[in-house]
This record gives C-alpha cells, structure tokens and sequence, in this order.
C-alpha cells in the first residue's frame, strides 16, 4: 500500500465523497445493500491491510469494559494499570482510547500484538458490514481519508450509483 499516494488522492477526493455520503442520509438508492456487499467483497480482494495498517498508526480504537478486562488480564495486570500505562479517557464518560499513536500493540510488520484479543471495535474496523450502511454514514465521513478500504468502497459506490441511479452527482 503506497500511503503517501492514498493521503494525496484521499486529500483531493474526500469532500465529495463526503458530501455523497451525507446525501445518502436523505436517498438511499433502491437495493443499495447488495451493492455495498458486492462492492465490499471486491475491494477486499484488492486490499491487504498488512500492507498498510493505517489505521493502527493514525487511530485509536475505543476499549470497552470488556476489552479492558481481557486485555489486561493477558498482561496479568489490573485494569487500573493497564489504563495508566497505555490509555486516557476518551471523549465519552466511561470510554477509554489510546493516549498514543501508533497503537502500542502495533509490530514493525504491521500485524496486530494482541490480534487474538483485540478491541472488539479493531476487530469491526472498517465497520463495513454494519446494516443498514448508511446508518454509519457519520462512521464512513469521518474514515474516508484514514482508512483505504473504506475510500475505494464509497469512491466505487458514489461511481455506480451516480451511474445507475436517478442520483444527483456531487
Ligand atoms: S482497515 Fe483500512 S486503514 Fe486499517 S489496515 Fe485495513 S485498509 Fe488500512
Ligand atoms: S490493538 Fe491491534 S488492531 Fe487495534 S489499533 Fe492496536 S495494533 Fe491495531
């Protein structure tokens, strides 16, 4: 993954794809689901996150309890702990998220330290199987120039739906 060109064309780009995601909170295209889902599963077969892992050099996930309990409990340190060393409140009572970027579970190859325990919200990242799709219209906006998965899905569906659709472009 050439991230330096994916920060370039995500720059360029992001607005309006922003802005067809927004329009999808009002219009959402007859059998829109089907298309994300096909239009998903080929980009996936062209992506490899191994290759880019930018969302673990740039986000942060958000820690449930529950991750907080698990992860802890492999480090066999208290909770308390594991918040001191690693983590800070997030912007939502009661959230936790990393106080540094990139993830200190990161690996110089790009794969995740604790893959088996991760963050159940790293585990859903790119959230693109959520349903319906554009109920994560805020999720997307806020992804689309971090995360090349999502750029290339909402780039290939604001192309076939402005194609196939009575859609005003954007
Ligand atoms: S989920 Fe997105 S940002 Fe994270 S590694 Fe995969 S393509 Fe990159
Ligand atoms: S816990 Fe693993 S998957 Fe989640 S951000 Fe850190 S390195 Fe990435």
């Amino acid at each position: 993954m050439d991230l330096a060109r994916f920060n370039r064309l995500a720059q360029r780009n992001r607005s309006r794809l922003r802005a067809f995601l927004r329009k999808l909170d009002d219009l959402v295209p007859e059998d829109f689901q089907p298309l994300v889902d096909a239009t998903d599963r080929q980009v996936w077969q062209e992506i490899d996150c191994t290759t880019c892992a930018n969302c673990c050099k740039k986000m942060t996930p958000t820690y449930t309890k529950d991750d907080l309990q698990r992860i802890a409990q492999h480090f066999r340190m208290p909770v308390k702990l594991f918040k001191e060393k690693w983590l800070k409140p997030g912007d939502t009572a009661g959230e936790w998220v990393n106080r540094d970027t990139p993830c200190q579970f990161l690996q110089p190859d790009n794969r995740c330290g604790i893959y088996a325990i991760r963050p159940l919200d790293c585990a859903e990242f790119p959230h693109h199987n959520k349903q319906p799709f554009d109920e994560w219209n805020d999720t997307f906006i806020g992804n689309v120039d971090k995360c090349p998965a999502t750029y290339e899905l909402v780039s290939r569906l604001k192309a076939q739906v402005e194609a196939g659709w009575e859609f005003p472009e954007t």
